[in-house]
């Protein structure tokens, strides 16, 4: 992440209603028994997951189904693995308790047939549930529309993991609740980790390339492609933005190219920054839209001179932005760190090199790009 989530961020009620009702399952599967309505908690959730049946949708197979399906594998397990998933579950709550010491092999002792009972149970409850009407009505009658805007007040328009994107537009004459919405993410994939599937701290919406293109079901405690476990940022409270700089690729090559690097000599943040970039492909997607410094500096600055944008730089750099913008308008973070990155070198360099590119390309006269 390279914004931290606000303290007051929201809580979304139904996720935690959700989630609650997920552990009083398991609590109440823990002896031998058939599944019942007593299986399900006797409060309006309870009620709405237990109503929620196959029925006038055909052949779905709704939330009752799906408790169980996992009641029924869960019968076949001993009675102390069940204990088991049952403490797992309620012991492992705490979200920071568990990026402070990450564990990716929560689940690897239930059966096969049990865990995916389990991922189906928390995929549905998270796609098909959490929007039926009892259950909305059951949580004080926020939808997830609701709490999508009440998130955006707090955090603003602006993707917490990437600051390059905005999560999603915002359409004039168009009331609240009928507003698009981003798509949330699991921060711990539902698929690996479906005990979080509707966790309310482990939820909350970012840009579509971060979830859908970069994210996808990434483990953020264990890479695949070093086959390792790792840490990562623990998105309440860490975050990158005081790590990363930018600079010059190498500043003799005729393509002027910037490289997003780590500002830090702790070896754990820098594990967790490496973790923020591997998931999110964060180097690639800032260095990309960072990769023609000639069309920035004309499309964002547009000098007249070499002094005219020494001091447009120096105008963009002090002051630097303040909380609001950074929430209000995708790229600022990063424009800013390029400005005081160029602020500080000999800019005369870069006003040739551009030059350079534009002679390359056959443009008469040096200034002519960046003179408009
Ligand atoms: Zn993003």
């Amino acid at each position: 992440m390279l914004f931290s989530l606000e303290p007051i961020t929201p809580k979304f009620e139904v996720f935690k209603q959700l989630n609650n009702e997920l552990l009083y399952f398991l609590e109440q599967a823990l002896p031998v028994g058939t599944f019942t309505r007593n299986s399900l908690s006797a409060g309006a959730v309870g009620k709405a997951c237990w109503d929620n049946v196959k029925g006038t949708k055909g052949k779905e197979r709704l939330t009752k189904d799906k408790f169980q399906e996992l009641h029924s594998e869960l019968q076949k397990l001993t009675s102390a693995e069940r204990k088991n998933l049952f403490e797992t579950v309620r012991d492992n709550q705490n979200l920071q308790g568990l990026f402070a010491a990450p564990n990716h092999q929560l689940l690897t002792f239930l059966t096969p047939g049990c865990l995916i009972a389990f991922k189906e149970l928390a995929s549905h409850l998270y796609c098909s549930t959490k929007s039926l009407q009892p259950v909305i009505d059951a949580c004080g009658g926020v939808a997830i529309n609701t709490h999508f805007n009440n998130f955006k007040m707090v955090n603003g328009d602006v993707c917490r993991a990437c600051g390059l994107e905005r999560i999603a537009p915002f359409r004039a004459n168009t009331p609240l609740e009928e507003q698009w919405r981003a798509d949330y993410d699991h921060l711990l994939c539902k698929s690996k980790y479906p005990l979080y599937a509707v966790h309310p701290d482990n939820l909350f919406p970012i840009c579509q390339i971060c979830n859908q293109d970069a994210k996808k079901a990434e483990d953020l405690f264990f890479c695949r492609s070093t086959n390792r476990a790792r840490t990562a940022f623990y998105p309440f409270t860490e975050s990158a933005k005081d790590y990363v700089a930018l600079a010059l690729k190498n500043d003799r090559d005729p393509e002027v190219c910037i490289q997003l690097n780590w500002q830090t000599d702790d070896a754990l943040i820098l594990e967790k920054l490496n973790t923020w970039n591997d998931v999110f492909q964060i180097k690639n997607l800032v260095e990309g839209r960072l990769v023609s410094l000639a069309n920035i500096i004309q499309d964002e600055l547009n000098p007249t001179s070499l002094i005219d944008l020494q001091n447009i730089l120096a105008r963009r750099v002090a002051p630097p932005p303040n909380a609001d913008t950074l929430k209000r308008k995708p790229e600022v973070f990063w424009l800013h760190k390029l400005y005081s990155y160029l602020a500080s070198i000999d800019l005369a360099l870069i006003w040739d090199q551009c030059h350079f590119i534009e002679e390359e390309h056959g443009q008469p006269g040096g200034e002519y790009i960046l003179v408009g």
